[in-house]
Order: structure tokens, then C-alpha cells, then sequence
């Protein structure tokens, strides 16, 4: 072995559970080798590529066929994106139910908003097919529409922004669409990132994401061998960069959940997206797409869920330590019963190989 010590981590068969530097406890099983594989979703219904589709009451001309616009971008002409409230909220802002409890059973109240972007009138247009001019006016709405729901109540401690794109991914409306759900407490799994990556602040006095973003830029493992303890590889520098761009980085998770996971993060520390300027938003819709268009090209029509992680509105001080991010889950196999029963996410391609294979795609 220690004559190996650098080894093309490709041609390596992986079998090992990794920890997930943020949320431990969502370690992640890579195991490439076959008998592991699960389902793979080859039986995934297809994704609606159509342009304009009359029935559809995303599509233009078809306006009247949802509540009333909240907002429409821009006001006058043609629209762009358009802002609608959700016509089967999972939080609504009428409730004035008192909380029940009964012993183990607690409930908070369901308050909040969930509302819909329209994010692009073409009906079947996937993210890469867009423009960046485009991909630029969503994520500045997104912006200023988290900031508009947090001023509106001060109840609200988050605002997740998320997209289900295509119907492996969930979609119930075929035409491209992005949600906001504003919500009275703060997400598990935010908060999971949030408590933990204090912590790792007060003990080491950095950011862990901008840590994260320093090893996936200059990575070096060091593994030794379980018997001799010899050094039995070292990994490449940037093998976990997908794309970089001028203000943003795309990366793939050492402990990718998914297969094809990547997640965008600001190079310089930011916790809340709010603070995302307007000469941000350029290189973000770049990088953005070109990540998009990178994995379309090596999965072949992704059907993903991209969520947007930033810091929560819960009155506590999270600027230092924690750093906003979108996460992109590409949705290429079923979980199976022993994801669901372990709570173990398996990803069947190591993320290095996955990295590799992205970066490798020749864009224009
Ligand atoms: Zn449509
Ligand atoms: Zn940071
Ligand atoms: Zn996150």
C-alpha cells in the first residue's frame, strides 16, 4: 500500500460510511460495489418538455386560472415570474386554533405562507434552457420576497425557497415552478446545520462551511492503513469543485446523500441570503446554471429538489457561523426499505468519480 500512495480515487471501489462534517448524524453509506445498488428509478415518469400546453394554468394566457397574482415580474408587459399564493397551502395564515396537547402529542400552530413562483412562462423549460438574465430576476425574487414575508411578521423564523422539478422529484404541477413555505419555527434539519456549526465556531473560531470550501479548493486526505498504519492515499486537489465562478462554488458533498448532489455556496462568508447584492446575482444564475447544465448532461434530463439553506430569523446571532447555501438532490433512484428503516442514505457512485464526471462535461 505505501507505495500508493497516491491512488486514482476513481478505479477505487468504495464501502464506507461517511460522516457528514455538518450533521453528523446524517452519515451517508458510499458503496459502489453492485450489490448494494438499489432500485434504480429506470421506471421514473418522464418529465413534461412541452412549451406552452392550453390547459396548463401556469402558461401564459392562462392567468385567470390562478388566485390573483401577488406579484408579477416585470409589472407591465409579458411577465416573467409571477407570484401566486398556493392553492393547497401546508401552512395557511388564517388559523387562530389553539395549540392541543395531549401528553406526547404536541402541535404548533400551522401558521405561515406558501406561495408559488411561476418561475419562467415556457411550461417544460428546464433551468439550464434558461437564461442567465432569467435565472438572475428568480433568484433576486426570491430574495426580495423572503425579506417581504420576514418584515411582514415578526411569527416568521423561516423562509424556505425550494423547487420540485419534475415528477420524480415530486412536482404535482408539471409546469416549472419554485415554492416559498414561511414558517413559525425553524426546520430540523436548518437548525441541525445552524446548532452545530456554532459549535464548531466556538471551538475553532471559523466558519465550518468556509472551511469546507477551503478543503474542497486544496484537498488532502490523509488515510492511513487499519493494519499497518502506513499512508495509504492522497487525495487531488479540487477534485470536489464542479464549477467556480467569480463569487460562487459549486461542490460535491464528501457525504452526498445523492448521487448527483451538488451544493452552491457564496465564496466569501454570508450567512443570510438577503444580503446577496446585486452584483452577486450575475455570477450566482452563472453558476447556477452551468451546474445545471453539467448535471443534465451527465444524468440526462435531471429531476431534482434544490432547497435554499440560509440563516434562520429566530432572533439569535447566527452571522458568523453560518453560511447560506442551495442545495441541489437530483432524484436518480427510489429509497429503498433500508434507507427509510436506517435512516441511511446510500449513494452507489462515489462522490469524487461524480465530481469528475461533471466537471469533465465540455460546455459551451
Ligand atoms: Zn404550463
Ligand atoms: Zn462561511
Ligand atoms: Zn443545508
Amino acid at each position: 500500500m505505501a507505495e500508493n500512495p497516491v491512488e486514482d480515487p476513481s478505479a477505487r471501489e468504495v464501502r464506507e460510511i461517511r460522516i457528514n462534517p455538518i450533521v453528523p448524524a446524517e452519515s451517508v453509506l458510499v458503496a459502489t460495489a453492485r450489490s448494494m445498488r438499489p432500485k434504480k428509478a429506470e421506471e421514473l415518469a418522464p418529465r413534461d418538455t412541452r412549451k406552452h400546453v392550453e390547459t396548463c394554468p401556469f402558461c401564459r394566457g392562462n392567468e385567470t386560472k390562478t388566485p390573483p397574482a401577488i406579484l408579477q415580474l416585470p409589472a407591465e408587459g409579458d411577465w416573467q415570474v409571477r407570484l401566486v399564493p398556493n392553492l393547497y397551502p401546508v401552512l395557511g395564515d388564517d388559523r387562530e386554533a389553539p395549540n392541543f396537547v395531549f401528553g406526547l402529542q404536541q402541535t404548533i400552530d400551522g401558521y405561515g405562507r406558501h406561495e408559488v413562483f411561476i418561475d419562467h412562462p415556457d411550461h417544460g423549460a428546464a433551468i439550464h434552457e434558461w437564461s442567465e438574465a432569467h435565472l438572475g430576476l428568480v433568484f433576486r425574487a426570491y430574495r426580495d420576497r423572503m425579506r417581504a414575508l420576514f418584515e411582514s411578521d415578526p411569527r416568521l423564523k423561516y423562509v424556505l425557497v425550494f423547487k420540485n422539478f419534475g415528477p420524480a422529484a415530486g412536482a404535482s404541477i408539471p409546469h416549472t415552478h419554485s415554492q416559498v413555505i414561511a414558517m413559525p419555527v425553524v426546520p430540523e434539519n436548518v437548525g441541525a446545520e445552524v446548532t452545530n456549526s456554532a459549535e464548531y465556531y466556538t471551538r475553532h473560531h471559523q466558519c465550518i462551511f468556509c472551511a469546507l470550501i477551503g478543503e474542497a479548493l486544496t484537498f488532502e486526505a490523509t488515510i492511513y492503513d487499519r493494519a499497518s498504519g502506513e499512508v495509504r492515499r492522497k487525495v487531488n486537489v479540487g477534485q470536489y469543485v464542479v464549477e467556480r465562478g467569480e463569487k460562487f462554488i459549486a461542490i460535491k458533498p464528501f457525504a452526498s446523500r445523492y448521487e448527483w448532489e451538488v451544493h452552491i455556496l457564496p465564496l466569501t462568508h454570508q450567512s443570510d441570503y438577503l444580503a446577496v447584492g446585486e452584483a452577486d446575482l450575475a455570477d450566482l444564475a452563472r453558476v447556477v446554471r452551468r451546474t445545471m447544465a453539467r448535471l443534465d448532461a451527465v444524468i440526462g434530463g435531471a429531476q431534482y429538489n434544490f432547497f435554499l439553506h440560509s440563516a434562520p430569523h429566530d432572533g439569535k446571532e447566527h452571522g458568523a457561523s453560518y453560511h447560506w447555501h442551495l442545495e441541489i438532490c437530483p432524484r436518480t433512484s427510489i429509497p429503498t426499505g433500508f434507507e427509510l428503516g436506517s435512516g441511511l442514505f446510500v449513494n452507489t457512485i462515489s462522490p469524487e468519480l461524480a465530481a469528475e464526471r461533471l466537471r469533465n462535461v465540455v460546455l459551451e
